[in-house]
């Protein structure tokens, strides 16, 4: 078989410290592709389409150590989806969705369909980008009172993707920004608000050394997505 994607896994992981979670982004690929992945030992997969992902879940029910994190754009309609089946949602991107998400993680606690509150990410905009989805700087701040009433949310951090096309330096510097910003955030949301979600195939040592604890690498282990995945 195979263990292209085992061979590049070991070869990352080494340069991944310790604190760092490696998250595998594994929308588009195959089912056979995540148990490639697992045999190498990875446990995070990440997905941006609910009805791809729900599929892939059933298909490997028997790796019950998985866990699965939401990375894409959520729809108001599979948000209910998304709470069931998703212990972790990075993209919660405005707080309409953030309101939705806290009220179904409320009813789904109470009907026991999950047991332990979702955890999630706001997603921040850190520089201008009309093709993304999330908070502006600016809104996050206002919004950060509204956001503290939501009970039924375990909010962890900040999730940031960066433009296309920045240079290196822009690019840390962009970084730095996400994390001094999830520090000022941090005595408003408690000590549990203590991630940062950052970092994908082509910018994540950046990320760590700005200082991200979960990185989100597709390409770079499963190699070039055959299919148009939209963030
Ligand atoms: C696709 C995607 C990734 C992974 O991108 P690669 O460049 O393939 O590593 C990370 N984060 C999000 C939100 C994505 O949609």
């Amino acid at each position: 078989m195979d263990n292209l994607i085992t061979a590049r896994i070991e070869e990352i992981k080494p340069t991944i410290p310790p604190r760092v979670r490696l998250i595998a982004v594994s929308k588009t690929m195959s089912v056979d592709s995540i148990r490639m992945a697992y045999d190498g030992g990875i446990r995070d997969f990440a997905e941006n389409r609910l009805q791809e992902a729900l599929e892939k879940q059933e298909q490997l029910k028997d790796l019950g150590d998985i866990t699965w994190h939401f990375i894409g754009h959520l729809q108001s309609n599979k948000a209910k989806k998304a709470v069931e089946s998703f212990p972790w949602i990075h993209s919660i991107d405005s707080l309409k969705i953030a309101r939705r998400i806290n009220r179904l993680a409320q009813e789904a606690i109470a009907l026991k369909t999950i047991t332990e509150l979702p955890q999630v990410c706001l997603q921040v905009k850190i520089l201008p980008d009309e093709s993304k989805y999330g908070w502006d700087v600016q809104q996050l701040w206002q919004d950060v009172e509204a956001i503290k009433q939501l009970d039924s949310l375990r909010l962890r951090g900040l999730m940031a993707i960066l433009p296309l096309g920045l240079s290196k330096d822009e690019t840390l510097g962009a970084f730095k920004n996400v994390k001094s910003l999830a520090d000022e955030l941090q005595p408003h949301f408690g000590s549990d608000f203590d991630q940062l979600s950052m970092g994908m195939s082509g910018d994540y040592p950046l990320a760590i050394e700005a200082g991200a604890t979960m990185i989100r690498l597709g390409t770079i282990l499963f190699g070039k997505r055959s299919t148009v995945a939209l963030g």
